[in-house]
């Protein structure tokens, strides 16, 4: 038999001792030894020597926003090298001159660089962009600013984190409008295009979209039928859409190679910045405990239903009251382990917690990249949280520890696993702490297990398809900060090379 391609030259971090790998029909047909594989060199294989390389299977996002990522590329006006006010203001206005009608959204604007030392407010954005909706992230993500008319499409009341006043939209108030900023379908598909080639120069070969909104699939299956979509995408479809999900039949693996569903995404509670994670005690910097956003009833009644439509769960729970709550729902409703339920972000669960994780066979998903951003002295999780609770946040060694299946994500903030890995290898506290091969194994067959796809991806070996990455370095012996992406393979097809 002849192949289509060998690979050698390269280390396998995962596959110690091989040095070559041959593809044929977009699967792996062996890894091992090149003197080994040369008998399946023909007239038609392409040899590739990769010396100095190392190759890992392609990275699998299992917890990212893969259409914000692509508008965020694509769509939204960028205003991070906006010198002061009124040149932000400017290129708003010619932005929405060349979006006659359309949302004009905007990112990256920074006061603290401006002569004006002020934050962006409703009336600026009203005299730039005085007829159609416009608003603008700041550079923190943390605060959105709001024209009149965008202002119109908030439904959340005046409080800490709506001021209409001065058009401010602080956390879930921001992601909430965000959210419902529908860009029309050609920008969507587009976004798609953008997020997949990005993908593809970060070595993520696959990604789990975790608001698979209908506008979203349709954008998705245009993309798809267009040829833009480069990367494997599996659906989670938001749980108000759950009822339209089981009437149409739809179960976990409904799709094909490139997009599938796999279950659907609830939300127990809010964020750590935001202080709406829900916790046991007060947060430090403010007299609130956050708050538990579904009850137990509803939720475990909604379990209950997509397990026998055969979808799988995923629940966002931040806080320990908040998995306090996912973990008494999942025992109502009867969970079976063979669902691989998820717990999203799983920030800060106690031992006791973890106990009943493993018994009730609920997988972690994890984002080491959170470690990265705000664990540690002196940033956002000490500031919120205190010492002593950022000293057990994304506990990923615990979860190992009790033998829960684990899988690393980036919530798209950003994504990045070369970026996240290290929150996990080289983390600030002991609980976050895995080896560097634990790491690996959770942004590849971990987050794959979680997919219900380990059977065809995450690994190197044969039978499985040949979405690969090469890095500049071997991660054994090279810091992750040093390491490049130089190229990544989806079934065998070159998607990017540096
Ligand atoms: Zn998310």
């Amino acid at each position: 038999m002849q192949v289509d391609l060998i690979i050698r030259g390269a280390t396998f971090p995962t596959a110690p001792g091989a040095d070559a790998l041959a593809v044929h029909c977009g699967v792996i047909r062996a890894v091992g030894n090149f003197s080994e594989l040369q008998g399946l060199i023909g007239p038609g294989t392409d040899v590739l020597s990769l010396e100095g390389k190392a190759i890992l299977p392609g990275f699998i996002d299992a917890h990212t926003h893969f259409v914000r990522v692509g508008l965020e590329r694509t769509f939204y006006v960028d205003l991070s090298d906006a010198m002061s006010l009124d040149e932000a203001l400017a290129r708003l206005r010619q932005a929405a001159q060349e979006r006659q009608g359309a949302w004009v959204v905007a990112q990256g604007w920074d006061e603290s660089r401006w002569p004006e030392r002020r934050l962006l407010e409703r009336l600026d954005l009203d005299r730039a962009v005085p007829r159609q909706p416009c608003c603008a992230v700041r550079v923190d993500g943390h605060l959105v600013v709001c024209n009149t008319l965008a202002l119109a499409r908030c439904s959340l009341p005046e409080g800490e984190l709506v001021d209409r006043g001065l058009g401010h939209l602080r956390e879930e108030a921001a992601w909430e409008l965000l959210e419902a900023i529908l860009p029309d379908r050609t920008t969507l598909v587009e976004a798609i295009a953008a997020a997949s080639r990005h993908a593809a120069e970060i070595g993520v070969t696959a990604a789990a979209e975790m608001s698979g909104k209908p506008e979203y699939v349709r954008a998705y299956l245009h993309a798809l039928e267009e040829g833009k979509l480069k990367t494997r995408v599996f659906l989670y479809i938001p749980l108000e859409h759950l009822g339209e999900a089981r009437a149409l039949g739809l179960r976990r693996g409904f799709g094909g190679e490139l997009l599938r569903v796999v279950g659907v995404k609830a939300y127990v509670d809010g964020s750590i910045g935001a202080h709406t994670a829900a916790l046991s005690l007060p947060y430090r910097d403010q007299e609130s405990r956050g708050t538990v956003l579904l009850d137990i009833e509803s939720l475990a009644r909604a379990w209950r239903k997509a397990s026998h439509a055969e979808l799988q769960v995923a629940v966002h729970a931040i806080g320990d009251r908040a998995i306090a709550a996912v973990l008494r729902a999942a025992k109502l409703a009867g969970i079976s382990r063979y669902d691989r339920h998820r717990i999203e972000h799983l920030e800060l669960p106690t031992e006791e917690h973890l106990e009943r994780m493993e018994e009730l066979g609920l997988v972690a998903s994890m984002q080491p990249n959170f470690v990265v951003n705000w664990s540690g002295p002196g940033k956002l999780y000490e500031m919120r949280l205190g010492a002593e609770r950022d000293s057990r946040i994304d506990p990923h060694a615990l979860v190992l520890k009790h033998g829960i299946p684990l899988a690393f994500g980036s919530d798209g903030m950003p994504m990045g696993p070369l970026y996240g890995l290290s929150g996990a290898v080289s983390p600030p506290h002991e609980v976050q702490r895995v080896s560097l091969e634990d790491a690996i194994e959770a942004y590849t067959v971990g987050a794959a297990f979680s997919l219900f796809a380990e059977g065809e991806l995450g690994e190197l070996a044969p039978g499985k398809r040949a979405d690969l990455v090469v890095l500049s370095a071997d991660p054994r012996t090279t810091p992750l900060e040093e390491i490049r992406v130089e190229m990544s393979f989806l079934g065998g097809e070159v998607i990017f090379r540096r």
